[in-house]
């Protein structure tokens, strides 16, 4: 983490977890845990978009914010199912995760829809946390770098410097999601810091330095501390975790230390 040049950002993503009658208990539990109110980092947790409303109610008092998990890069029109950034800037969310590893693996999101949505939640006022992350093989073929620079020049493709200030970049190990197998500190450290040198060659010193870099995959409240200690690691984006409040309190503190 480095304070100085960037916020520090804890981010829960909830995925498909959670009822609304769930999202309020979990409200209740982690208002328990908390002891004070998270000041050096901040805190949200993405949540299913019929969600939304209730958990804005829910964690009002407590500091979170509440963001979404994905949107739609069309302004408005016959999508069925979809929500627009406008909806969601219209309920109060700040933060919107784009081209979460899931969502390419199951909903053929491709780095051009990741685009799109990066300037739609842009246009809407809104911060995107942008997705990136390779696959096993592609660790093991050595490709990693190559294919994490591409992923995120893609993202911010026609994105302006103004702008960029506004994105949070989440790398996310795709072999690391879910499955309980974090990446070491150091392998993370090194891709984020790699990350921050494809968004230096392409927007400068100053406006790299500027933009928060999350680490996400098994994030747990055992790590926590170890991963944030990395310099170009400026935050969570955590799956598990985030769905068990005093785990989630715990990399809270982690992130919180002054
Ligand atoms: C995620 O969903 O972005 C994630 C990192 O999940 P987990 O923490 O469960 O690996």
């Amino acid at each position: 983490m480095n304070r100085r040049y960037r916020k520090t950002v804890i981010a829960g993503n909830w995925k498909m977890n959670m009822t609304a009658t769930e999202t309020k208990k979990f409200a209740e539990d982690i208002r328990k845990h908390l002891e004070a109110r998270p000041k050096w980092c901040e805190t949200l947790i993405c949540v299913p978009a019929c969600n939304i409303s209730t958990a804005m109610k829910a964690f009002k008092d407590l500091r979170i914010s509440v963001g979404a998990e994905n949107v739609y890069f069309e302004e408005k029109g016959a999508y069925t199912g979809e929500v627009s950034a406008d909806m969601l800037k219209d309920l109060g969310v700040k933060y919107v995760i784009i081209g979460h590893s899931e969502r390419r693996q199951y909903f053929c999101e491709t780095d051009s829809t990741v685009n799109k949505k990066v300037h739609a939640v842009l246009n809407a006022g809104m911060n995107p946390i942008i997705c990136v992350g390779e696959s096993l093989e592609q660790r093991e073929t050595g490709i990693t770098s190559e294919w994490i620079a591409l992923q995120v020049k893609s993202a911010l493709f026609g994105v302006p410097a103004d702008k960029l200030r506004r994105c949070i970049i989440a790398y996310e190990p795709i072999w690391a999601i879910g499955t309980g197998k974090t990446a070491t500190a150091e392998q993370a450290g090194e891709v984020c810091s790699e990350i921050r040198a494809t968004i230096r060659a392409l927007y400068g010193a100053r406006v790299a330095r500027s933009v928060t870099i999350q680490y996400g995959g098994s994030m747990n409240e055992k790590n926590a501390e170890e991963l944030l200690a990395q310099p170009d690691i400026d935050g969570g984006l955590i799956g598990g975790a985030a769905l068990v409040p005093e785990k989630f309190v715990a990399i809270i503190n982690a992130a919180n230390q002054e």
